[in-house]
């Protein structure tokens, strides 16, 4: 599932190539992808421009013009893929929904398991929307501090705090199991309990992984591509996700899986402490 590199990857893929044309139809061949009335969806789309590309946590957010915004959940499988006029050949095989451009330009959100949404807002429901999620991790404003403050009341296991796009945007199940272990912090841990010497491993391991993840144009374990139809590279970078039973770079103990609140952490039971039995009073 796209995580923030990823969909970061799908945001830089299509700035550069973004067609910029005013929409002239809305093709919805799957109505179960929109959010909200289709009919209307359609008909608020039509005479806008696309203006910019943005993102939020895991969405990639299509800014129009006159002010509107298009808010894209990949879900699973889903993709943005541009076509030029003259493209032939290599057509999306699943258009969930297709953009028709005055130019001849299409954007095609292609997507064949449907597990993604297509949401439209108004720019005051849009604000709304994104206040509903928590902080941008790599913004210059997370700092430690702040995330010391934002874990401080939460008796959530650490990785099910990082996985909730309430308490910090663009966090999925790779990128928290990756930076606990790089903070050697057992996902099971307590969120309000860390010292601030581990929610400052935690935060430095956090932003390190997102930006060497974001350099490697994310991670492709099945499904994800850009929109130039291109794998992340970030896989062998892995450490622990994905690889029970194999040795942690950092030990050589195998790695263990572990699964609580629904879904697998990974962990190295070397490097990652786990939490104390609760009464349990160290001397
Ligand atoms: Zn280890």
């Amino acid at each position: 599932m796209p995580e923030l590199p990823e969909a970061e990857s799908v945001v830089r893929g299509l700035r550069a190539h973004l067609p910029r044309g005013g929409i002239e139809s809305v093709e919805v061949a799957h109505g179960d992808l929109i959010r909200g009335d289709v009919d209307a969806f359609r008909r608020e789309l039509m005479g806008r421009r696309l203006d910019r590309v943005l993102r939020r946590g895991k969405n990639v957010v299509l800014a129009l013009d006159p002010e509107a915004f298009l808010v894209v959940n990949l879900g699973m499988t889903g993709r943005l893929v541009p076509r030029r006029p003259s493209a032939h050949g290599d057509e999306p095989t699943h258009p969930g929904v297709i953009f028709r451009l005055q130019d001849g330009h299409r954007l095609v959100y292609h997507d064949p398991r449907r597990f993604g949404s297509l949401e439209l807002h108004d720019p005051a429901s849009f604000r709304v929307w994104s206040e509903r999620l928590g902080p941008e991790p790599l913004d210059r404003a997370f700092t430690a501090r702040r995330l010391a403050d934002l874990l401080s009341r939460s008796r959530a296991p650490i990785r099910s705090w990082l996985l909730d796009q309430r308490r910090v945007a663009g966090v999925g199940n790779i990128y928290a199991n990756e930076a606990l272990h790089r903070a050697g912090i057992h996902p099971r841990r307590p969120a309000g309990e860390l010292t601030m010497e581990e929610t400052k491993a935690l935060h430095r391991g956090l932003r390190a992984i997102l930006r060497s993840a974001v350099a490697e144009g994310g991670t492709t374990l099945r499904d994800f591509r850009d929109p130039a139809g291109k794998e992340g590279r970030f896989r062998d970078a892995l450490r622990v996700y994905g690889r029970e039973g194999r040795p942690c770079p950092r030990c050589g103990a195998p790695v263990r899986r572990e699964v609580f609140g629904g879904r697998s952490a990974f962990l190295c039971p070397g490097c990652q402490p786990p939490p104390r039995a609760p009464g349990f009073t160290p001397r």
